[in-house]
């Protein structure tokens, strides 16, 4: 077993990351920045994602940039537009109440019930957001087709990656970016440990991406090209622009008090139909009601797991850690589950940096540093990291306030704006310049001792 890894630095850290998906891939770029040994394990037979729509905070796109300007590039060619008017003072996200107390001709259903700003968010297709990352990593660094099975660390301090297809590759530390079903935190929990599975939230989601001129059609041009939740009992619908305003990225939220019904339950996702989405928004808006009916006729069910219930005790262990969902899967209703792996990503190169230099000073400890830099990792991620996953259920119940449906309760639903605002504002203003300042004179506090 011959090694992968392409430093010229004997002493420089090898590491491999599990998963190239978002998070991992970025990771990847950080570390090829400051020209680290670093390999990329993925299972599928190349990059994969969805075409459906994500969104990137201004904060998240100040950690890609820190990381290396080729991210923001990234973002910037596959056709990502402000979901709003982030070129002048009307940045905001709104909120309008999607359901039946207006009519289609009643002017205030215009009027937003709140409005909250600013997040500078870009809105883009993920699968073009990943082929664009993927033409900025070198093809040494990744490696297809390998989904990990075991991982084992020896006595040497390497850790040994065993993947399904029976090859191996060792590496001095591993990194799981390998998503909510991650195997790397499977290892480090052990299989019947809670942590070690993802929990229904009890919320589906259906999504989908429409033509602009259509969505136009039935929201008219502003609101088509701003970015608004429509709230309502049991559901809401999200909507952003996307491809450099060409699609509307449609995404509809149901609650669902039943068990996961996805036919096979270790997938967390089943077959649906435009029909149910209706049905269950019977009684919506007029307009909510058209734009579902732009959606296709077969829809995808994505059952919506998390950690909420059981989070990781510790992102790391060894000379293992975990990032991104693997860490930390969240609900998606903050829009901000990748904006925050982002944040674990910048946080994990500036340390793996600082490792390479102590692994390369006199008399440097590799073993101690990467330990070093994980449990700062840990210290400084997993609060806010868990706040968020948290903080995702209860912005989600907020929207689907039953008392929506109740015109004695409006006021009384309306309420939630002043808290939803609190919380995002802690996601969106966050110093990521701070963080890697936190993270460096810690870590250097832990190697001194
Ligand atoms: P993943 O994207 O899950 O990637 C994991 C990778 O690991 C995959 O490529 C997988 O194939 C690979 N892998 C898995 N197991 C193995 C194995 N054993 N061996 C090798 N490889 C493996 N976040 C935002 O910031 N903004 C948004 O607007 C937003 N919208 C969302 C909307 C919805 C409906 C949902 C569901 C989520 C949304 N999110 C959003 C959250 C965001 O999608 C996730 O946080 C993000 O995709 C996580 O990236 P990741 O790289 O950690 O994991």
């Amino acid at each position: 077993m011959g090694s992968v890894f392409q430093d010229q630095d004997a002493a420089a850290p090898q590491i491999a990351i599990v998963g190239g998906g978002i998070v991992g891939v970025i990771l990847a770029l950080g570390l090829v920045r400051q020209n680290m040994s670093v390999r990329v394990y993925e299972q599928a037979a190349g990059f994969r994602e969805v075409g459906a729509g994500i969104a990137f905070s201004a904060c998240a796109r100040r950690c890609m940039k820190l990381m290396n300007p080729a991210i923001v590039e990234a973002l910037r060619r596959c056709g990502a537009v402000s979901v709003s008017d982030a070129d002048d003072e009307d940045d905001y996200l709104r909120w309008i109440d999607g359901y039946n107390q207006h009519r289609a001709d009643d002017p205030t259903y215009q009027k937003p019930l709140a409005q909250i700003g600013s997040a500078g968010f870009r809105g883009c297709r993920r699968d073009q957001f990943l082929e664009e990352l993927a033409k900025d990593v070198p093809a040494e660094v990744i490696s297809f087709g390998k989904r990990l099975e075991a991982l084992e660390e020896r006595e040497d301090g390497k850790v040994l990656l065993t993947f399904v297809d029976g090859t191996k590759a060792e590496a001095d530390a591993v990194i799981g970016c390998d998503g909510v079903k991650s195997r790397v935190r499977r290892h480090l929990f052990g299989p019947t440990h809670e942590s070690s599975h993802a929990q229904y939230t009890h919320k589906v989601a259906y999504r989908g991406l429409v033509a602009m001129d259509k969505a136009i059609q039935v929201l008219g041009e502003w609101k088509a090209n701003n970015f608004h939740h429509h709230v309502g009992p049991g559901a809401h619908l999200t909507h952003y622009p996307v491809a450099n305003h060409k699609m509307l990225n449609v995404v509809v939220f149901l609650s669902d008090p039943n068990p996961w019904s996805g036919s096979d339950q270790s997938s967390m996702v089943a077959e649906g139909t435009r029909a149910e989405v209706e049905a269950a928004l019977g009684g919506w808006h007029p307009t909510v009601l058209s734009l579902v009916r732009l959606l296709p006729d077969k829809l995808v069910t994505w059952g919506l797991f998390d950690l909420g219930e059981f989070p990781a005790p510790t992102y790391t262990a060894g000379r293992v850690c975990l990032a991104g969902d693997a860490a930390h899967a969240s609900s998606p209703h903050h829009g901000a589950g990748a904006c925050l792996g982002v944040e674990d990503a910048l946080c994990l190169s500036v340390l793996l940096g600082k490792v390479r230099e102590t692994a390369a000073s006199p008399g440097g400890n590799l073993d101690a540093a990467l330990r070093a830099a994980f449990q700062t990792f840990d210290t400084l991620r997993r609060p806010r990291t868990q706040w968020l996953v948290n903080s995702s259920r209860r912005v989600c119940d907020l929207y689907h306030q039953s008392e929506w449906a109740d015109p004695k309760r409006w006021v009384k639903a309306g309420t939630c704006f002043e808290e939803i605002r609190d919380r995002s504002y802690k996601i969106w203003h966050f110093d990521a310049d701070d963080m890697v300042r936190r993270a460096v004179s810690m870590y250097k506090r832990k190697i001194i001792g």
